[in-house]
């Protein structure tokens, strides 16, 4: 027997040593772990030693939840969700887990009688950075909802050895660090070796006719690897409900290939070794596709041959065929990452389970989902059909053959219309002829989604147009969200008192109950304790922001922040022309009236694109100065602080007090800082991009600060013939900024530095700086005249908090479940539990 319900001290029976939660039972299992597990005494344990037998203390408080949940997914009769994403940015797990199973006063207490500190062994951690930001972030966010929804449901990604390296500054400059994340050891994973997978690499097909006189295809790989999962519980919030992330590590089918060994060909036999175990050693840093790099492809298409293995396995062994296989799981598909799988379940029902092509396709197409995360044509992922025919000859036959047999349909509808054929075909036949994957994604599943209202429009007007002409009932819009679980609870927990406190906690679960709020805004105690708490935090980020970089800020100034991947189209110089800008009216009048701000900039460029290397030195460079300029009397401060990744975004968004948001319309799908931003508070400064249009929608527009060109005046002013110049020659104040920055005054007199930024804002600018920058300034000076109003500017605050329940990722699965996936929850019960039976049957 076993404690049921995890509220400490209402199980009657004698406590089990491994799930107990008395603080006695915590505090033993504490030390049992750290003798036995960590193999330390606690005189010579380390900090990390602590944080470890803490962990594991945790996670055995995990696992009758896990191990129910799992036993779920195999009863013939559960409908499994399987979310595949080659990133998972999950952040770190411990104060997570504590939240969701709801166990944190007893363990911070037991802690402490250890003589320990909760808070310094969370910080311990080192969070598993295996994404590059928003996109890896989502799959994140929609685990915790699918478990807090009861769902169940597998993700499944790659084990990074190294995910998104560590950002240093030096000098002013990004300096990329190795990402040694595993260094220590990882409590929360599992391995399991005994359900690895081969997947196979290269070689060539050839065709046969067997016993039955089919004719059929084999694949001879020219290499095979091993995919081996590791297993991290992904705990739902208040429920029992434990899912499983299965992340799949690459390994050389035997230590060594002992016939090349035998041959005397040691070092042959090494590198084949090197090159199985390279496929899941790092995380390309690239937020948008890399095009061309055979190991990206050998990435893909090992985590998703591993993932369609593993579930072809579960569900036989409920005792199913696979003619139900679309009954069993449903698949989504994380951008084009992973799309391959299209071709890849084609291959397994036919070439291994001897399914007939009809068949197999009837069930691939009902079993992906496929979502769409970008609006840009360049950066829809290609591979050439020479490198995919290389790596993935098989998959090429089929690709091709899927092809065929589309484009003799889209024939018979649309006779004649050869551009619209080219369009929708999977292959671009321009140039070196490549495979379209959003293509092979849309053709091979049921449903295509968009990621904002705007964005799905969009996809549906531009980038997918033929599709949705040629299928328009598979599109549908997903409007992103987030887990307040992360994003609130955990990373502010202040203002979750305080709003609890006011109308209880339900709003955690329905984050729509939050809108129980809007009756506060004219308490002024309320208010009083509302404006308390942000400025707690944000002298907390002060502090932090000294240790980190030496700048002194101050706390009563406005926090301005823009944390994000550097990106020309996200525009973080435009925010530095508004920094200008203000210095600009300083040392005109160095009495001018300017509210005092503090901008805040954090986030990493990736390594090869050198715009967003320049856009740091860019921000750093304006910061030196302006923060060391009597004129400015403290009244600007410019930081950038070094390394943004999940544990940062969990000091800054609590912190913020204005949020940018200013990308050029019509370019990001949705952002989903943007909402966490605004749930904690900060008002937003955005154009009507992405989710912006629908954070508006919802705030109301007297709560948010609006600015630039719509989506449809960005399209004229370019079909016009878009001259940067112009803006420049007939805006002296624009001028002078652009001006000041070429005269080398933020550069040691160096006039060349920023000219590669300068010369492509004022010649080619094709995110429209110029364009926009005077109704970005405009917008800004109202921003700094309503900040001088604390008053009114709570309100707003308290009323963009209140009016973010949509934002909710809970809100978002519930969509996915209902339109596109059908699934149920499922409540795990853990009544019947019984721990020698349990650990028998799975
Ligand atoms: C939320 C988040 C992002 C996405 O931010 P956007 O502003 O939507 O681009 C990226 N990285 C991290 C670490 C995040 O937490």
């Amino acid at each position: 027997m076993v404690t049921a319900p995890m509220s400490p001290g209402s199980s009657v029976h004698v406590e089990d040593d491994r799930t107990g939660l008395s603080l006695e039972t915590i505090r033993r299992a504490m030390a049992d772990n750290l003798y036995y597990v960590q193999g330390k005494l606690p005189e010579n344990a380390s900090r990390n030693d602590f944080y470890m037998a803490l962990a594991y203390t945790v996670r055995d408080r995990l696992m009758p939840r896990w191990l129910h949940s799992i036993r779920n997914y195999s009863k013939p009769e559960t409908r499994v969700v399987a979310y595949l994403s080659a990133e998972f940015l999950l952040g770190p797990h411990l104060e997570n887990n504590l939240i969701n199973l709801g166990i944190q006063d007893p363990v911070r207490q037991a802690v402490k009688d250890s003589g320990l500190d909760l808070q310094e062994l969370i910080e311990q951690e080192e969070e598993p950075g295996l994404g590059n930001g928003g996109l890896g972030r989502l799959a994140a966010c929609y685990m915790d909802s699918l478990a807090s929804l009861e769902i169940p449901a597998l993700g499944y990604g790659i084990r990074y050895e190294f995910g998104i390296f560590d950002q240093e500054i030096c000098d002013g400059w990004q300096v990329e660090i190795t990402d040694k994340w595993l260094q220590f050891g990882n409590p929360w994973e599992i391995a399991r070796p005994e359900a690895a997978v081969v997947v196979k690499f290269g070689g060539h097909t050839e065709s046969y006719t067997d016993d039955r006189g089919r004719y059929r295809s084999r694949w001879i790989p020219a290499q095979v690897v091993k995919g081996i999962p590791y297993d991290t519980p992904i705990a739902g919030y208040q429920v029992n409900t434990v899912n499983t992330l299965r992340l799949w590590k690459s390994e050389a089918p035997e230590s060594f290939d002992f016939q090349a060994f035998n041959i005397g060909d040691y070092y042959g036999a090494v590198d084949a070794k090197v090159v199985s175990e390279n496929i899941s050693k790092v995380l390309y840093p690239n937020d948008e596709p890399i095009q061309g790099k055979e190991l990206r492809l050998m990435q893909q298409f090992f985590f998703v041959s591993c993932a369609l293995q593993d579930m072809i396995r579960i569900h036989l062994d409920s005792g199913r065929r696979l003619d139900s296989f679309h009954e069993k799981f449903t698949v989504q598909l994380n951008d084009t990452h992973p799309a391959i799988g299209v071709a890849e379940l084609m291959r397994l029902l036919i070439d291994e389970h001897y399914i007939q092509w009809e068949a197999a396709w009837d069930v691939t197409r009902r079993t992906f989902a496929f979502t769409n995360h970008t609006l840009l044509p360049e950066a829809l992922e290609k591979w050439s059909v020479n490198l995919l025919g290389r790596i993935l000859p098989r998959h090429l036959d089929i690709i091709f053959e899927i092809n065929r047999r589309f484009l003799d349909q889209v024939r018979l509808r649309f006779m004649g219309d050869e551009v619209r054929i080219r369009e929708l075909s999977l292959i671009d036949e321009r140039g070196d002829r490549s495979v379209r994957m959003a293509n092979l994604a849309c053709v091979g599943g049921f449903s295509i989604n968009g990621v904002a209202a705007l964005h799905t429009e969009l996809v549906k007007s531009t980038i997918l147009k033929s599709f949705y002409d040629l299928s328009p009932e598979k599109f549908n819009n997903k409007t992103n969200g987030v887990t307040p679980r992360r994003w609130m609870v955990q990373s502010n927990p202040r203002l979750a008192r305080l709003i609890s406190s006011k109308i209880g906690e339900n709003w955690i679960k329905h984050l729509y109950d939050l809108r129980g709020l809007e009756g506060c805004i004219e308490d002024g105690g309320f208010r009083h304790e509302w404006r308390q708490i942000k400025l707690a935090i944000k002298r907390d980020l002060a502090t932090y922001i000294r240790e980190r970089t030496g700048i002194v800020v101050n706390p009563e100034s406005m926090f301005d922040v823009q944390v994000k991947r550097i990106h020309e189209y996200k525009r973080q110089h435009l925010n530095v022309l508004h920094i200008i800008t203000l210095y600009n009216r300083i040392k005109a009048n160095p009495d001018a009236d300017i509210t005092p701000r503090t901008f805040i900039f954090g986030g990493k460029a990736a390594p090869g694109y050198h715009m967003a290397k320049l856009m740091i030195k860019f921000i750093t460079a304006v910061g030196d100065v302006v923060n060391h300029d009597p004129d400015v009397r403290d009244r600007l401060k410019v930081v950038f602080l070094p390394d943004y990744n999940v544990t940062f975004g969990q000091r800054v968004y609590p912190a913020a007090e204005l949020s940018e948001q200013i990308s050029l319309a019509g370019k990001e799908a949705s952002g989903t800082g943007n909402m966490k931003f605004a749930m904690n508070g900060a008002l937003t400064i955005g154009t009507l991009d992405g989710a912006n249009v629908e954070i508006r929608e919802e705030v109301g527009e007297e709560n948010f600060f609006l600015f630039g060109l719509r989506t449809e005046e960005v399209n004229t002013l370019r079909a016009q013939g878009y001259n940067p110049w112009d803006y420049y020659s007939s805006n002296e104040t624009l001028k002078r900024v652009i001006d000041l920055v070429g005269s080398g005054h933020f550069s040691h007199g160096d006039t060349g530095l920023f000219r590669p930024l300068l010369d492509n804002l004022l010649h080619h600018d094709p995110f429209m700086l110029l364009a926009d920058y005077q109704s970005y300034i405009d917008c800004q000076d109202g921003v700094g005249s309503a900040y001088q109003d604390q008053e009114h500017w709570t309100r707003m605050s308290i009323l963009n908090t209140a009016r973010t329940g949509k934002f909710s990722s809970d809100r978002s699965i519930r969509d996915y479940c209902d339109d596109i996936w059908k699934v149920q929850p499922v409540p795990v019960t853990l009544e019947d539990y019984d721990q020698a039976e349990a650990v028998l049957t799975v």
